[in-house]
């Protein structure tokens, strides 16, 4: 997947704002939408996270 880098606000931990995020896609909450937006750092935690998911759903073949 192709990720747009604009200049925005990061939503997740580190809270900066006015650096480049990658939009990561709607946060549906209390029947509302809100877009929510990752900086790198984040993006790669989160990226690490979804990994160890995906890894331990589906355990590789031996
Ligand atoms: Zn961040």
């Amino acid at each position: 997947m192709e990720a747009k880098w604009v200049i925005g606000d990061c939503w997740l931990g580190c809270g900066r704002t006015g650096l480049p995020v990658v939009w990561l896609g709607p946060l549906q909450w209390d029947g509302q939408h809100a877009p929510v937006y990752a900086c790198e750092d984040d993006l790669n935690r989160l990226k690490a996270q979804a990994l160890a998911y995906f890894m331990q759903r589906q355990p590789a073949i031996a």
